[in-house]
C-alpha cells in the first residue's frame, strides 16, 4: 500500500478534527468567545446517532434533516423574512448545551439610543485662558506667595525673585536719572550765559546735545526696567532727591510687607491674568533661568477635552455636539465639541477633537483622563440590545433569536444607532427573545461550513 495514502488513511480524522479546532480557535479568538467545555458534547459524540458534522443529536439535525429545517423556516414570522434571504438558524447540542456555553437569553426591550461614539479624552487647559509665568531674570527665588488653589486678580504678584540684574539695572537708571539732571543743569547755565554774550553758539550746541545723549540714557535705563517688568513713571521719579530716589527704586513694584530694608534685587513676578493657581513649580532659595515657568494661573471656569477620534470616524463628528466625560475619579461633566483638527496623526491615524467643558465648581483639573461620549445624531427609537448580541459577517450584523430551547434563528440587521452600552438594529420586536451573550459559538454555528471546510465524516 501507498505508505502516503496509509499515513492519510490512518490519520484523516485527526486531521480533519485538527481543521475543526483550527477553525474554532480562529473564531474564538476572533469573538473571544472561549471554547465550551468538551463534557457536553462528549456523551454524544460516543453515540452513533449523531451529526459529526455539525455537532448535534443526528435526528434533530436540520442541516442534515432537510425537513426539520423546512418546517422551521415555514414557521418563521412575517416580519423576519424578506424575499430572497438566506434563512438560517444556529443549531446547539441541547438545552442544557446552551446553558454551558454561556449563551443568555433576554427578551428585547424597545428604547430611545441616541448615535454615541465613546473615546478617551484628557482634559486640557483653553489656550486663552492659562498663564504660565516666568521670571524675566535669571535669579534665586526669595518667596512664593501663593499657594496652589489661591486665586489671584490680574497683575498681583505671585513671587519675588532676586536678581542682579534688577539690582544693575536700577543703578542704571538712578545714574541715567543724575546725568540727566546735570545735563539739564548745565545747559540752563550755558544758555542763560550765550543769552548774556558770554558763550559762543558752539558751546550752546555742545550742551544741547549732551542734554539729548542724557535723555537717550535715561530712556534706555527707563526701558531697561520696563523690560524686567518694572512700571516706571520716569517723571515722578526725576524730582527726587537722590536718597529718596534709591529708596523708591529699592521698593520698586513689591507689595506692602516685603521690603526686607536691604536688596535691590527683587524682582515681583506678576500674573498677568486673574485665575486660580494650578500649579507651583519653584521654592524660595531655587535658582530659576530665564522663561522657565515658576507657577501656572489658570481660569479654571471651563475647560478643554482632548479627544483623539479615529480618522475613518471623525466625518460623524460636528461643532456644537454634545460631550459628556466621566474623569476616572469619578468628577462628570457636559460640554459641546468646539473645534475638530484639521489633519490626522501621521502615525495614530486619530483626529483630535476639542470640546468645551463647563466646570462652574472647579472639580475637574487639567491632565484628568477619562471616558467620554460624544452624542453625533438625533436618537432612534428601536430595539435596543447589548452589544454583546451582535455577530459581524464582515459589515453585515446578525442578531440570534430563539425558536426552541436549542435552536437560533440567525437573523441578519441593520444598525440605525449605537451608544456604547447598546445597539438601536431593527425587525426586532418588544419581547423576542434574543442571546445577548455567547453569541459567538451562534455565529459559528449558523456558519458550519466555514468551520470544518472541506473536511467531511465519512
Ligand atoms: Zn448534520
Amino acid at each position: 500500500m501507498n505508505p502516503v495514502l496509509s499515513f492519510a488513511g490512518r490519520h484523516v480524522p485527526a486531521i480533519c478534527s485538527f481543521a475543526v479546532l483550527a477553525g474554532l480557535f480562529w473564531w474564538g479568538h476572533h469573538t473571544g468567545w472561549r471554547l465550551a467545555k468538551p463534557e457536553a458534547a462528549a456523551p454524544h459524540a460516543a453515540s452513533e446517532h449523531w451529526c459529526m458534522e455539525h455537532h448535534v443529536p443526528e435526528g434533530d439535525c436540520i442541516l442534515c434533516k432537510k425537513d426539520l429545517g423546512k418546517a422551521l423556516t415555514a414557521k418563521e414570522p412575517e416580519r423576519h423574512r424578506t424575499s430572497g434571504e438566506d434563512i438560517r438558524f444556529a443549531q446547539i447540542a441541547s438545552a442544557e448545551a446552551v446553558g454551558k456555553s454561556g449563551i443568555r437569553v433576554e427578551p428585547v426591550v424597545m428604547a430611545a439610543v441616541a448615535p454615541r461614539m465613546r473615546v478617551t479624552g484628557e482634559t486640557i487647559y483653553l489656550p486663552e485662558s492659562v498663564a504660565r509665568i516666568s521670571s524675566r531674570s535669571p535669579g534665586v527665588v526669595r518667596q512664593v506667595l501663593v499657594q496652589v488653589g489661591s486665586t489671584v486678580p490680574a497683575h498681583a504678584v505671585v513671587a519675588v525673585v532676586d536678581a542682579a540684574e534688577v539690582g544693575r539695572a536700577k543703578s542704571a537708571f538712578m545714574q541715567a536719572v543724575a546725568g540727566r539732571v546735570a545735563a539739564q543743569a548745565t545747559a540752563t547755565r550755558v544758555r542763560a550765559s550765550a543769552e548774556g554774550g558770554f558763550r559762543s553758539a558752539a558751546e550752546v550746541q555742545e550742551v544741547d546735545a549732551r542734554l539729548r545723549s542724557a535723555d537717550i540714557s535715561l530712556f534706555d535705563a527707563e526701558q531697561a526696567l520696563r523690560n524686567l517688568g518694572f512700571q516706571v513713571e520716569c517723571a515722578s521719579l526725576a524730582n527726587l532727591e537722590p536718597a529718596a530716589l534709591a529708596d523708591r527704586l529699592r521698593r520698586l513694584g513689591l507689595p506692602e510687607g516685603l521690603d526686607d530694608g536691604g536688596s535691590a534685587n527683587l524682582l515681583p513676578v506678576l500674573a498677568p491674568r486673574a485665575g486660580s493657581v494650578t500649579e507651583i513649580r519653584a521654592v524660595a532659595g531655587e535658582a530659576v533661568e530665564v522663561n522657565a515657568p515658576l507657577l501656572v494661573v489658570a481660569d479654571t471656569g471651563s475647560l478643554w477635552l482632548s479627544l483623539p477620534v479615529p480618522a475613518n470616524r471623525v466625518g460623524q463628528v460636528a461643532i456644537g455636539q454634545t460631550v459628556t466625560f466621566t474623569a476616572s475619579g469619578g468628577q462628570e461633566a457636559t460640554g459641546t465639541v468646539a473645534a475638530i483638527a484639521q489633519s490626522a496623526d501621521q502615525q495614530t491615524r486619530l483626529v483630535t477633537v476639542w470640546a468645551r467643558l463647563a466646570n462652574p465648581e472647579q472639580r475637574l483639573r487639567v491632565g484628568l483622563f477619562g471616558q467620554a461620549s460624544i452624542t453625533t445624531g438625533t436618537p432612534v427609537s428601536a430595539a435596543a440590545v447589548p452589544p454583546g448580541a451582535i455577530q459581524f459577517d464582515g459589515d453585515q450584523a446578525y442578531v440570534f433569536v430563539r425558536r426552541t430551547p436549542s435552536i437560533f434563528r440567525s437573523l441578519p440587521v441593520r444598525i440605525l444607532a449605537r451608544d456604547g452600552a447598546q445597539v438601536a438594529v431593527d425587525r426586532l420586536a418588544a419581547g423576542d427573545e434574543i442571546a445577548v451573550s455567547g453569541t459567538g459559538m451562534l455565529f459559528s454555528a449558523t456558519f458550519p461550513e466555514r468551520m470544518g471546510a472541506g473536511c467531511t465524516d465519512d
